[in-house]
């Protein structure tokens, strides 16, 4: 890290941008975010102001299996977190599917046929895979 110890010019305020610029401002960097996007910062995850309302790009809901990054946020957020109840579903081709995905919901949701088709497809491109697998070590 010290080694970076100076000016850094990070590409895009998302979340990570963002989260970096944080960290490296903390630790002493002198920091400049380029941010293509003219009126906000946040990336997929920004919130956009229309006709007097807020909307978040996406269903965006603070999670992370990371005890690390959840106390991070938590440090410069201490009361700001709101705990809500989601339920998230993805649209396509006129069904709804959980989101984030299950196998079983998905299959279901799918029907009998697709569904199969799927199965059957992905077992074709794993057999295919394999022997492609297998030829090429045979000819190396
Ligand atoms: C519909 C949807 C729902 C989601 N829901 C959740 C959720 O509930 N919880 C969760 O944790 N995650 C969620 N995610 C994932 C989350 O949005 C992403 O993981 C996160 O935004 C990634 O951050 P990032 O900074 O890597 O990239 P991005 O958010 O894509 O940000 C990249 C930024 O870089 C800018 N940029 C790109 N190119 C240039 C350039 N050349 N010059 C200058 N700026 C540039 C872009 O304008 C943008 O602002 C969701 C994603 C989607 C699409």
């Amino acid at each position: 890290m010290n080694s970076l110890k100076g000016k850094v010019i990070i590409i895009g305020a998302g979340p990570a941008g963002l989260t970096a610029a944080a960290e490296l401002c903390e630790r002493g960097h002198r920091v400049i975010v380029l941010e293509k996007d003219p009126h906000y910062v946040g990336g997929l995850a920004r919130t956009v102001h229309y006709k007097g309302f807020r909307f978040d790009i996406g269903g965006h809901r603070f999670f992370s299996k990371s005890a690390e990054i959840t106390q991070w946020w938590q440090r410069r957020l201490p009361n700001d977190f709101i705990s809500v109840n989601r339920m998230s579903r993805i649209f396509y081709r006129g069904k709804f599917f959980d989101y984030p995905l299950k196998a079983t919901n998905a299959l279901f949701v799918l029907g009998v046929l697709t569904s199969s088709a799927c199965l059957l497809t992905r077992r074709y491109l794993t057999i295919i895979l394999e022997l492609y697998a297998i030829l090429f070590i045979s000819f190396n």
